[in-house]
């Protein structure tokens, strides 16, 4: 076998079902943030919100920052 999971030690003889399992062992692990788009995990801060960062267009922290000030005179 080729590949062995550094977790378990379960070995694969497939790149694709070696990773299809690892990934089972990211979701199992992390929790802490969780994309609000499409519902993927993470342990980590920073690669969390490099991730939603693709979901997000550029323009949309300054669609955000324009609601929040809509509200402020609202409320
Ligand atoms: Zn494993
Ligand atoms: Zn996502």
């Amino acid at each position: 076998f080729r590949y062995s999971c550094d977790i378990c030690g379960k070995k694969y003889k497939y790149y694709s079902c070696f990773q299809e399992h690892r990934d089972l062992h990211a979701v199992d692990e992390t929790g802490s943030y969780v994309c609000e788009f499409c519902g993927k995990q993470y342990k980590y801060f920073n690669p969390y919100q490099e991730h939603v960062a693709l979901h997000t267009p550029i323009s949309e922290p300054v669609s955000t920052y324009l609601l929040s000030v809509l509200y402020m005179f609202i409320l």
